[in-house]
């Protein structure tokens, strides 16, 4: 005689599906007090309609009978794993820390710049409370947010003024805005930088409203290219670091002291898009463009980001001429583009170890890691073969000799001598250990 259950269509194996109610009686015995009934009863309808779901895309024939299980009691069991998987998904961030092992220090992909202590506690201590964000405590009445960070800014970089928006790609968008809508706005064809991530220079500009008039080729812009280009309706020349690609042999470029006085002879104001926003010369790696000298180059305003070389939160920072940001600052997409309050205390902390630049490169992880001699993460690497111990029969570990990268858009061709802990797992593919790396 058959058993019922290998008989019927795909309803009798609908009908071996467990109820909610007993599902969650199951959940609840192994879970405890712990969770409330909606949450419980939330994972074993969804693990139950997942499995109805299969079940009738599955049909009635052999994949029907595979996804219905052996029978009501091991089809309960699996339908309950799966409820335990999806409860035990809800409580783990999706986000959450990973180990850079890509040898890229401001790695996007990864979050960029670790925050240094000092910021992260700031950004803990503004969250969980009141702040006086908008506050003046000393004059007892409303106040402007922002204010310390773009102090501290003026003094970092030498700049009249400074404000600050959500990230670089932000600040110029916004700065095109204010300072060339409707205009046309000159940039070397050597300039016409993608940063990723759709950011493109000849479609911000489109966003913006400003008219892209390039000049100059690929490999070579002269200052009388620019000249040329002026006319009545420029409204800006832009300077924009290519901080991702080099154009190396035939070349030339403008420097940013020709372009700023060409721009004062001509009323023509110039904004340069720095990327990544250098507040320091660090050992170890090739100068890249400080924000002070390019302000001191007389730039009317300056875009960087927060994340890259400066080593703190994401955030978009504009420095320059007063008349500039003060207009940026009474335009109504100020509002939409400004910072919060855990972004700024965590800005405001990094920017504040900047003011003694030996602290700023022990403390700010960004700058410790660029400027620390190979011998450093060496010896990291050999604390983490020591503690290896049993498992490294297996995983067959050994400290080697590698190259790092800047990343964050800063120093592409630069190699950084570093050290590296090789692993090669016996009898595991690289991509199998990648994968368990990765689960990890
Ligand atoms: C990185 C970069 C940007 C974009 O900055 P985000 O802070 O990532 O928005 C824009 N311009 C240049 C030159 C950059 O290097």
């Amino acid at each position: 005689m058959k058993s019922p259950e290998k008989t019927g269509g795909i309803s009798d194996l609908l009908r071996r599906l467990p109820s909610v109610d007993d599902l969650m009686a199951d959940l609840r015995r192994e879970e405890g007090e712990g969770p409330s009934d909606p949450v419980l009863a939330g994972a074993a309808r969804r693990a139950i309609e997942q499995r109805r779901q299969r079940l009738l895309s599955a049909g009635a024939g052999p994949n029907g009978v595979e996804e219905g299980g052996g029978g009501r009691e091991a089809l309960r069991e699996e339908i309950l794993r799966e409820a335990r998987g999806l409860l035990s998904a809800d409580r783990s961030p999706l986000l959450r820390p990973v180990i850079n092992a890509t040898g890229v220090v401001l790695h996007t992909n990864l979050g960029r710049a670790p925050l240094s202590e000092a910021a992260a506690r700031a950004l803990l201590d503004v969250a969980q409370g009141y702040s006086n964000l908008e506050y003046d405590l000393a004059a007892g009445r409303r106040g402007k947010r922002g204010l310390p960070v773009e102090d501290l800014l003026r003094r970092l970089t030498g700049a009249e003024a400074a404000l600050l928006v959500n990230n670089n790609a932000a600040a110029v968008m916004f700065a095109l805005q204010v300072m060339a809508q409707g205009r046309e706005v000159v940039v070397s064809r050597g300039e016409l930088i993608e940063i990723g991530g759709s950011f493109r220079i000849p479609d911000i500009m489109r966003v913006s409203g400003a008219r892209l008039v390039e000049v100059g080729a690929t490999n070579k812009t002269r200052l009388g290219d620019y000249a040329d280009a002026i006319g009545p309706e420029t409204g800006l020349l832009l300077k924009a670091h290519t901080s991702n690609f080099r154009i190396v042999g035939f070349t030339e470029e403008v420097s940013r002291e020709d372009l700023a006085s060409l721009g004062r002879e001509r009323g023509v104001p110039v904004l340069e898009d720095l990327g990544s926003g250098c507040l320091l010369d660090i050992p170890g790696i090739p100068a890249e463009p400080s924000v002070a000298a390019s302000v001191a180059a007389g730039m009317d305003v300056v875009t960087f980001s927060g994340d890259k070389l400066l080593g703190g939160p994401q955030a978009g920072v504009v420095v320059g001429k007063a008349p500039w940001v003060e207009k940026m600052k009474r335009h109504p997409l100020m509002r939409a583009l400004r910072l919060d309050k855990l972004t700024l205390a965590a800005l405001e902390a990094t920017l504040r170890a900047y003011l003694d630049p030996e602290a700023a490169l022990a403390e700010v992880p960004a700058l410790r890691m660029l400027s620390e001699p190979p011998e450093a993460p060496g010896k990291r690497a050999e604390t983490l073969l020591a503690a290896l111990g049993e498992a490294a029969g297996r995983l067959r570990p050994e400290v080697v000799k590698t190259t790092s990268r800047v990343g964050g858009g800063a120093l592409p061709l630069s190699e950084l001598e570093s050290r590296a802990l090789a692993l090669a797992p016996r009898g595991l593919s690289a991509d199998e250990a990648d994968a368990r790396l990765r689960g990890g």
